[in-house]
């Protein structure tokens, strides 16, 4: 049985979000990992620069939060045997978008 269009988008919704959050998580975790490294080699603003390149990779997930959605459709579609209209990018199934990477860019 295939589940609805809103159940498929709550999840990818769903997933876009745990990636989001576990990448943002990792993120600092690295960020804290690399600091007291970045201070010995570039002195005490070395930490600082440390977290502003943590801070814009974490934008930079949030700006493609959209991407790891489509994704998420994507795989959703491809598990239950769902393929695009001929000559469209629409699920003839769930009528998501999907293999429509360049509208997102
Ligand atoms: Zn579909």
């Amino acid at each position: 049985m295939t589940p609805s269009k809103e159940e498929l988008e709550a999840r990818a919704r769903h997933f876009a979000n745990t990636v989001f959050v576990i990448g943002a998580g990792v993120i600092m975790l690295a960020a804290s990992l690399l600091q007291s490294f970045a201070v010995s080699r570039f002195g005490a603003n070395g930490g600082d620069y440390v977290f502003i390149a943590a801070t814009l990779c974490i934008f930079v997930l949030a700006a493609n939060r959209s991407r790891f959605a489509l994704f998420a459709i994507e795989r959703q579609c491809a598990k239950y045997g769902h393929v695009p209209r001929e000559g469209s990018s629409v699920c003839s199934r769930c009528f998501q978008a999907i293999a429509d990477k360049s509208r997102l860019d």
